[in-house]
């Protein structure tokens, strides 16, 4: 896990990854590996991203960590509701 910085404003977000192996299941089946918990911060104007993993962090109040799982189901209705065939 990279280093998070303690002087910026850290949005954490629950994501499914992609790992990129044609023969994964994992990928082919579902929406990927995950979820895992991603922090995201500005350094900058850049936006930077660090990996945390599967455990919550204790940053995340009761409440973001309901509304990134909210929108992780969103994100996961989407893609089924794409159209067999529409690539
Ligand atoms: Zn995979």
């Amino acid at each position: 896990m990279s280093k998070l910085p303690t002087d910026q404003h850290i949005t954490y977000q629950l994501q499914y990854r992609k790992c990129g192996k044609p023969t994964c299941g994992t990928c082919k089946n579902g929406p990927g590996h995950g979820p895992y918990w991603y922090a995201y911060w500005r350094e900058g104007t850049k936006l930077r991203s660090g990996y945390i993993g599967k455990t919550q962090p204790t940053a995340v109040s009761a409440t973001n960590a309901e509304r990134a799982t909210q929108r992780l189901a969103a994100q996961a209705q989407r893609r089924v509701a794409v159209p067999v065939g529409a690539h």
